[in-house]
């Protein structure tokens, strides 16, 4: 039985893709970043780590716009993340393969969804179970 694992040309390929939206996501939130350091002008400068407390801390009137740039952040954060972690999931070898089943998950989803971890047949199930 062969190994299931995607061949080293489209891991290659993937890894293309990924570190492509990384460059998106990054260039993103460069500018949200700007945006949001241009907008507290005169407070504390941010730092990743104090954004929480920060936000958590504004009950400003004003404080839509922020608001929305922090919600923003973290979720391009988040997907910064799970990208970074797809990367890593090429180089040991897992990426693709479901760690439920360990069958292949298809190359559109992968490519839709790079930090998947399990084939939509084992997600069903899983929700199923819930
Ligand atoms: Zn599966």
């Amino acid at each position: 039985m062969p190994p299931k694992k995607y061949s080293n040309s489209k891991l290659a390929s993937f890894k293309k893709s990924i570190q492509s939206k990384l460059k998106d996501v990054e260039h993103d939130l460069g500018e949200i970043k700007d945006t949001l350091d241009h907008n507290t002008r005169g407070t504390a400068s941010l730092s990743q780590d104090s954004v929480y407390s920060v936000h958590m801390a504004d009950a400003g009137t004003d404080s839509y716009e922020r608001e929305k740039g922090y919600h923003f952040m973290n979720r391009e954060t988040d997907y910064y993340k799970h990208l970074t972690k797809a990367l890593e999931r090429i180089e040991d070898g897992t990426f693709g393969v479901c760690r439920i089943c360990g069958n292949l998950i298809p190359e559109e989803r992968m490519m839709e969804v790079p930090n998947a971890t399990k084939c939509v047949q084992c997600k069903e199930n899983e929700k199923l179970n819930i």
